[in-house]
């Protein structure tokens, strides 16, 4: 017997199913069909009309139609005063909607930033939070204690938009019955448990402090440019989006979309730092020490890097 999607949109841009969309070998269509897995509803590939679609609804809700996969995109919206109105479907709340999908799920899934952890909108007039997380704490719309018909909480796919490599992955993970070990933060590990600077060509760089204060160069753009990839977890410098490059490769720094803070509130292509030093050092690394290093490593780097003639 095929396996169930409801792919539920809340309030988001839409950027993961363009994400999901842009699947190549296979594409999305043929990896549904490989894994056997129906999609029942999908905002955007669906053809059914609006009387359909509350129909499917009503029996998945009453438990005559199996729901195996629930995949959330975009915030659960509680605004206007938690009533959740500014967001709707039918006349009632998405998040109403989605409170009585998620108890017959086998999995729920969020996919991307804003259904993980709340993202643009948390915090603000919209009253946005995540699927089980609000920021990087625990409990969201859904709260501390669910866990889905297959004992799992909800399994955070965060990315603005979530990696299409991520998406497809988790897909086949639980339509095959593949277990995902999962971070404090729900995250998989399979994906998650890297740092974006883990696989980035700039690396050298990095270790002897050869860094850029202006784009279009080859250097590491940790120190001036804002890159969060020692900070953000996520797999963008091992599988490259459209499996060709990742915004270090091309020059951009990397802004820590996976994160549960993101987008924080400050410039993305800026280090914030105290006398040139970086208030935000690599994940799990001793200040002290840290600079220390750096000095020597700076004093150290070779004449190929400082020229800059090592490629990227
Ligand atoms: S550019 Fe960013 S990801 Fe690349 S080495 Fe520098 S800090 Fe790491
Ligand atoms: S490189 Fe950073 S900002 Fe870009 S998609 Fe990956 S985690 Fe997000």
């Amino acid at each position: 017997m095929p396996k169930t999607l409801y792919w539920l949109q809340c309030g988001g841009c839409g950027g993961d199913t363009m994400s999901a969309l842009s699947a190549e070998t296979p594409d999305l269509v043929e990896t549904l069909g490989h894994l056997d897995l129906e999609v029942l509803w999908h905002p955007s590939i669906s053809v059914g009309g609006h009387l359909e679609h509350r129909r499917l609804i009503e029996s998945i809700v009453n438990g005559k139609q199996r729901l195996d996969i629930l995949c959330v995109e975009g915030a659960v919206i509680r605004g206007p005063g938690g009533t959740g109105m500014y967001d709707k479907f039918a006349g009632e709340p998405k998040k109403n909607l989605l409170a009585r999908l998620a108890r017959q799920a086998q999995f729920v899934v969020a996919m991307g930033t804003c259904a993980s952890f709340g993202g643009i909108g948390a915090d603000s007039e919209v009253e946005a939070t995540g699927v089980q997380f609000h920021r990087a704490e625990k409990g969201g719309f859904l709260g501390t204690t669910f866990v889905s018909q297959g004992g799992t909480p909800v399994i955070n796919l965060p990315g603005c938009p979530c990696h299409t490599e991520v998406i497809v992955g988790a897909l086949t993970a639980l339509a095959t019955g593949e277990a995902l070990e999962l971070t404090g933060q729900q995250t998989p590990v399979e994906w998650y448990g890297l740092l974006i600077h883990q696989g980035c060509v700039r690396n050298e760089y990095h270790e002897y402090r050869v860094e850029e204060s202006d784009f279009g160069k080859k250097g590491c753009l940790f120190f001036h440019l804002g890159c969060h990839g020692p900070l953000a977890h996520g797999p963008c410098n091992k599988f490259l989006w459209g499996r060709r490059s990742s915004k270090t490769r091309v020059g951009v720094p990397c802004f820590g979309c996976t994160r549960p803070d993101f987008p924080q509130p400050h410039p993305f292509f800026y280090t914030r730092n105290i006398a040139d030093i970086p208030l935000e050092l690599p994940e799990g690394v001793d200040r002290a020490h840290y600079l220390a290093y750096k000095g020597m490593a700076a004093a150290a780097a070779p004449k190929r890097l400082q020229k800059r003639e090592t490629r990227v």
